[in-house]
């Protein structure tokens, strides 16, 4: 390579990687942000689409409208937040929905899009509006955050042997499918978990919290509702457990932030 292709090769490489910074909100972490949001949308409406259709809804319409007011308040509250912060742009193209899904797996995830499930497994350990608030003020967290996106990078990296997204999709659109679903903590058949980094459940927990207490709901359940969970992982633990590990470090750091 000579000299000038090598400026212009490194020019291009650092123009590559200014475009795709961003900066998290609240948190303020700096992240390469590789997939655009709008292809991790479709990704996850496809894949949101599926997990829908293979796992029925639950037939408590009480439950399902307790799971659904809670996420409303939240999603008011998060929009509310970003548009005086002036990072609207973060949820643009976001098409929230929420669903209550009939099994037995205690899980629950939002989709960048903002396409959020609950698992009625979950509910035995959300007793109260403010415990479901926990849960879905963390799971909205991720997708404001995009972690998704980032996660997808590194798992094209390790699954897929370092391709591109558009050749992937091309070429291995169940790997695709299913990496996706992966990068938010849906496991479901394909046997890829990848437990979200300490940086992700942090700063999902950290923003998780904020983002209840601003929707009106009480932060100090959210120590208490990672006791239950840890209580409950005896014998066969909760699905939500294995993807979002450390959970001393956890229970000990929302304890602390629920002060402040
Ligand atoms: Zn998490």
């Amino acid at each position: 390579m000579t000299r000038l292709k090598r400026i212009s090769y490194s020019f291009l490489l650092l123009q590559l990687l200014l475009i795709s910074c961003k900066t998290v909100p609240i948190t303020g972490r700096k992240q390469l942000s590789i997939i655009p949001s709008s292809t991790m949308q479709q990704l996850s409406e496809e894949g949101y689409r599926q997990q829908i259709s293979n796992t029925p809804l639950s037939s408590n319409k009480s439950e399902t409208e307790r799971v659904k007011r809670v996420g409303r308040k939240i999603i008011s509250a998060v929009e509310k937040y970003l548009q005086q912060e002036g990072q609207s742009n973060r949820i643009a193209g976001f098409n929230w929905e929420i669903n209550l899904l009939e099994s037995k797996e205690a899980n629950a995830f939002c989709m960048e899009g903002g396409k959020i499930a609950f698992y009625t497994g979950i509910m035995k350990y959300c007793p109260s509006d403010d415990a479901i608030a926990v849960v879905m003020g963390h799971e909205i967290a991720h997708a404001i955050a995009h972690h998704g996106g980032e996660r997808m990078s590194q798992m094209l990296v390790t699954q897929a042997g370092g391709t591109t997204l558009n050749l992937a999709m091309r070429n291995q659109p169940n790997l695709v499918r299913n990496l996706t679903l992966a990068s938010y903590g849906v496991g479901s058949q394909v046997g890829v978990l990848l437990p979200f980094s300490r940086t992700h459940e942090t700063e999902a927990d950290r923003m998780g919290l904020i983002f209840m207490k601003m929707a009106g709901y009480n932060p100090h359940e959210a120590a208490r509702f990672w006791e239950r969970m840890a209580a409950g992982s005896k014998g066969s633990p909760p699905k939500w457990l294995s993807t979002h590990p450390d959970h001393q470090t956890r229970i000990e750091n929302l304890k602390k932030w629920a002060n402040e």
